[in-house]
């Protein structure tokens, strides 16, 4: 006998306000009667409103898995299934994204009917981590769902302590900021390290993110333990003529108020023949100036990422950045990506060996020091690292021996060039 819709009067309340509230897609699955999962979905509303009532949590974890993989299903058992028995398992399957986060119609359709068939119909694109979210699912139906979802090409994700599914910008594909190809750098990165990824073996959770440019459109800084952002290592380009135009159009009042005067370092100056002069010296690439004008200024030719590693808000040790390991990694050659590629294996293995149990990168680095983990990966440590964005280099640049110093870096940087 079918379910009878509950009554939700708090979250009816939920649904009164401007925005579109979720409630009401989860009434419209509720509805469909015809469907499969119309009662999950209706005791779902129930169990809901009973948790808006009493301030309560009621799902509870288990063990839940598909054949050959350690993770990706988070189980949800429901507490109060003798009140709402349709939907006492509710499972959420994290399916990996493809780079870039690129659909055709055809896949999403498809995507779409699986869910409808074995699932509850509720899909979030995407999750925190980057998931495909296929939320909603029996036990009995988490191995069939897979195996369908699966031979449409797409894989598993990462749950648990284990890689995390990895998040990229839209990068290369659309946007003319890109510094490198994220997608190449995400597959790259993720493929090397599949079996961390569906069999959780690692201390703690370990997340890559690639943002093309310092836009970080996938707010890796902060939501990733190796965070790859896009930069240039040579001159912004500049179409003095495009520039012009553009300072024609706005006025020169606008253009000293909006692009001059919010460089952070006041790298750029306005000329009297409305000309634009940049002191790439002091340009720390945040990425503004070419963000309000965009026709006229381009990063540089010669690009790559920098390597933060250890962000996350909020750890047990408070909110971190990543810290700049690697200020600047070339990313134009296959070669590149392979050290891109290497670089990530060794951070996720020193991890393994040095992590405590429950503790993520960033906090392993600051228990046992910067200098240690540089050390532990054959890092040299470089005055242009940096350990917040926009901030001054915690490498020491001052005191009696500094010609000595900077004289030896130099040296090693030759060396390393060769
Ligand atoms: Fe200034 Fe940022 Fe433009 Fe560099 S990218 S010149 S720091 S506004």
């Amino acid at each position: 006998m079918a379910e009878k819709m509950h009554d939700t009067p708090m979250l009816d309340e939920l649904e009164s306000g401007p925005w579109p509230s979720f409630v009401t897609g989860l009434k419209r699955l509720a509805a469909q009667e015809d469907k499969p999962y119309a009662d999950m979905m209706k005791d779902l509303l129930g169990q809901l409103e009973l948790s808006y009532n009493t301030r309560m949590g009621y799902w509870k974890g288990g063990a839940v898995s598909v054949f050959g993989y350690g993770g990706g299903v988070i189980p949800r058992f429901s507490e109060v299934a003798d009140k709402y028995p349709a939907s006492s398992e509710f499972h959420t399957l994290r399916i990996m994204p493809s780079p870039g986060m690129h659909y055709d119609t055809k896949t999403l359709r498809k995507l779409c009917d699986i869910w409808e068939e074995y699932g509850s119909g509720l899909i979030a694109l995407h999750g925190q981590s980057g998931d495909i979210m296929m939320q909603g699912c029996t036990s009995e139906n988490v191995q069939k769902s897979f195996d369908e979802i699966n031979k449409l090409g797409f894989d598993m994700g990462g749950a648990g302590p284990a890689v995390r599914t990895s998040a990229s910008c839209v990068g290369m594909a659309r946007c003319e900021h890109a510094c490198y190809d994220t997608q190449v750098a995400h597959i790259s990165c993720v493929n090397s390290v599949l079996d961390d990824m569906h069999r959780p073996a690692l201390p703690y959770k370990f997340k890559f993110k690639f943002s093309a440019c310092a836009n970080d459109c996938t707010n890796s800084i902060h939501r990733s333990d190796c965070s790859v952002i896009g930069t240039w290592a040579d001159d912004i380009q500049v179409d003095q003529e495009a520039f012009k135009q553009i300072v024609a159009d706005r006025g020169r009042k606008e253009i000293i108020d909006q692009v001059i005067a919010m460089c952070p370092t006041r790298a750029l100056s306005l000329n009297d023949n409305d000309t634009l002069d940049v002191d790439n010296s002091s340009c720390v690439k945040c990425m503004h100036c070419i963000n309000v004008c965009t026709k006229a200024l381009s990063p540089g030719k010669k690009r790559g990422a920098t390597i933060c590693v250890g962000g996350k808000r909020s750890l047990k040790i408070g909110d971190l950045m990543g810290t700049v390991v690697v200020p600047f990694l070339p990313l134009e050659t296959e070669e590149d990506y392979e050290a891109l590629v290497e670089l990530g294996e060794n951070i996720i293995e020193f991890f393994a060996e040095n992590a405590l149990e429950h503790e993520r990168c960033g906090e392993m680095i600051a228990r046992i020091g910067l200098p240690n983990f540089l050390e532990g990966l054959g890092i040299e440590v470089d005055p242009n690292m940096i350990i917040h964005p926009r901030i001054s280099s915690y490498v020491r640049i001052d005191g009696d021996e500094w010609e000595e110093e900077v004289g030896k870096w130099n040296q090693r940087k030759a060396v390393a060039a060769e």
